[in-house]
Order: structure tokens, then C-alpha cells, then sequence
């Protein structure tokens, strides 16, 4: 019985040497240690043995099962890594394939020139001012010199949530509340960016737009202040070359109120198909604060003086980019976004 079970790790050993897949080491382990594999068969029939001779027996048998098993684990590591190796030389990556191309992200234009005009006035000495688009009609209208029955509320088609709550028509109502906030202490130097809101809807005009309005208020502010810091604005945002023209022009707020317009974009003042001839733009209303308004926030005409201004963002991004139907802007319209 001894001789058999050496010889049966010998055979057991010999057949590991020629098994190189998971599946042939498994029919090795079912057919010399499974339940009815040859070394448990030699075991079961060890109850045939005197007495004496199960101890040696029963000793040789598990020193041969562990050999075999031993054995096993061995191959079995072997074939393991013989096959990722094989594995790894079959899937080798070609670094010098080309990658894929990833879109990347922009800002949109109205962003682009957002951030541009901000960049401007806060070079200028200006900060931010910001407030909500939901708004009284008080901030709205009648603090900035328009009472309820006055003419000019006309010019502004507005939507109204009651009659004393409305949809902003323009950020003007954020310097009334910095006012508020700040006298009586000056200056005031702020520009107000944001989103307003007009019952109007056409190739020049959206329900919804975007403004940015400013605000400076001291002692001794003149229209020539006015004039100088819109004049650079414009040469900041257009070219150096820009030149600007002011026409009187009527806004309840201020008084007096002009209109500016700065030379054609396109065509340097010639004239052109975009500014119809006439070598000039519009580009936005200012004025100096009208004394009403100022009393109203609580300030003293008699003391301080200051000058507005306002301009949609949307013009500013179509006279610079050259766009010509401001609903582009609002399309999302990826090959029109994707030019900026
Ligand atoms: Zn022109």
C-alpha cells in the first residue's frame, strides 16, 4: 500500500508538469485527491490493514496528499502568470495612435463683454452694485422722478406682477437703493449690471436684456466728468481710435440728458449700410442726476451733484462683434456660440 501511494504521487507529479490551463490542473486535482479520486481510494481501503500499520499508512497517505496539493498550488501560480503575461503582449497599447479631441467650453458673448465693460469701470475706480429683478414700482419709477401718472412711463412697456410690484425695466432702481444705502455719505461710484425686463420682442430687442448702469455722485461732479469717463469707456471697449459725440436727449432722471453715439464700428464715420449713413452709433443714454432724484435718496442738490449713465449689453456685443439680430444671442445656437 505504501509503493502505491508513492507511486501515485509520482504519476501525480509527472502529470502537473504537462497541465497549462486552470481546467487541466482541475481534472489532476478530481482525479488523485477528489472524492473518488486514486489517493482517497488508497485511504478507504486502509481499514483492510492490521492494526498496527494505519498510523504509518495513514501518515505516508497525508504527507502524499499534501505533496500533491503543494504541487498543485504551484502549477496553478505558474499557469496564472504564464497567461497574464501572454495577455499583457496581446493587448499592448499604441502610444502613438492619436488621441481623441474634446470640445472645450466657452464663454458666451454676452459674458465675454459683461466681464469686459466690468473690467472698464472697475479700472476706472467704479465698484458693483447689484439688486433684484423683482422690484417696487417705487425704486422702479417714482424714486427716480417718475410718479405714477407721469407721461414717460410710456417709454418703458412694462410687466407688472400688482400695481406696485413690476419686473425691473432697467437697473437704475440698484442706484436708488445704493443711494439709500449710502447718504449721506460720498461719492457714490457704481456701476449696476443685470438683467431687466420690456414687453418688447424684435430683431433689436428681447423681452428680456441685459444693462449696465452707472452712478457718480460728489461734491463738484460736472457734466465734462460725465463726458470724460464715457469718452473712455468707449475708446476702452471699441479702439483707441473711437470718438464720441453727445446729443441732448430727454430722461426723466436727469436733467440735462444726452443721448452718445460713437463713430461707426464698420466704417470709421464714412458711413455705412450699419450706421445708415450717418458715420455715427448710437450706444447709450447719460445725464446729470436730476435734483428730485437726489432729494428723494436724501441728498442735498445744493451740496452734491452727480452724472447716470445706462447701455444695453446686448447692442455693445452686436456693434462689437458685428451681430445683427440681437435673438442670435439667445438661440444657444452652438454654431453661432462657438464663433466667439
Ligand atoms: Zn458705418
Amino acid at each position: 500500500m505504501e509503493q502505491r501511494l508513492r507511486q501515485l504521487a509520482e504519476e501525480a507529479l509527472n502529470a502537473l508538469k504537462g497541465a497549462n490551463t486552470p481546467d487541466e490542473l482541475n481534472v489532476i486535482r478530481v482525479k488523485y485527491l477528489g472524492k473518488k479520486g486514486e489517493v482517497t481510494q488508497v485511504l478507504r481501503g486502509m481499514g483492510a490493514l492490521p492494526a498496527e500499520e494505519r498510523p504509518r499508512i495513514g501518515q505516508i497517505a497525508n504527507e502524499v496528499r499534501q505533496q500533491i496539493e503543494a504541487a498543485l498550488e504551484a502549477r496553478n501560480q505558474a499557469v496564472k502568470e504564464a497567461q497574464k503575461a501572454k495577455q499583457l503582449a496581446a493587448e499592448t497599447l499604441d502610444i502613438t495612435l492619436p488621441g481623441y479631441r474634446f470640445d472645450l467650453g466657452k464663454l458666451h458673448p454676452l459674458t465675454k463683454v459683461l466681464q469686459e465693460m466690468e473690467s472698464i469701470f472697475m479700472g476706472l475706480g467704479f465698484s458693483i452694485a447689484e439688486g433684484p429683478e423683482i422690484e417696487l414700482d417705487y425704486y422702479n419709477f417714482e424714486a427716480l422722478n417718475l410718479p405714477k401718472d407721469h407721461p414717460a412711463r410710456d417709454m418703458q412697456d412694462t410687466f407688472f406682477i400688482n400695481p406696485e410690484v413690476l419686473l425691473r425695466t432697467h437697473t437704475s432702481s440698484v442706484q436708488v437703493r445704493t443711494m439709500e444705502k449710502t447718504v449721506p455719505q460720498v461719492p457714490v461710484k457704481v456701476i449696476c449690471p443685470g438683467r431687466v425686463y420690456r414687453r418688447d420682442d424684435d430683431a433689436t430687442h428681447s423681452p428680456m436684456f441685459h444693462q449696465v448702469e452707472g452712478l457718480v455722485i460728489d461734491k463738484h461732479i460736472t457734466f465734462a466728468d460725465l463726458k470724460g469717463v464715457l469718452a473712455t469707456f468707449a475708446r476702452q471697449m471699441f479702439g483707441p481710435s473711437t470718438r464720441t459725440r453727445l446729443r441732448p436727449s430727454y430722461f426723466p432722471f436727469t436733467e440735462p440728458s444726452a443721448e452718445v453715439d460713437i463713430s461707426c464700428v464698420m466704417c470709421k464715420g464714412k458711413g455705412c449700410r450699419v450706421c445708415k449713413g450717418s458715420g455715427w452709433l448710437e450706444i447709450l443714454g447719460s445725464g446729470m442726476v436730476h435734483p428730485r432724484v437726489l432729494e428723494m435718496s436724501g441728498y442735498n442738490p445744493e451740496e452734491v451733484t452727480g452724472f447716470a449713465f445706462g447701455m444695453g449689453v446686448e447692442r455693445i456685443a452686436m456693434l462689437k462683434y458685428g451681430i445683427d439680430d440681437l435673438r442670435l444671442l439667445f438661440d444657444n445656437d452652438l454654431r453661432f456660440l462657438a464663433q466667439f
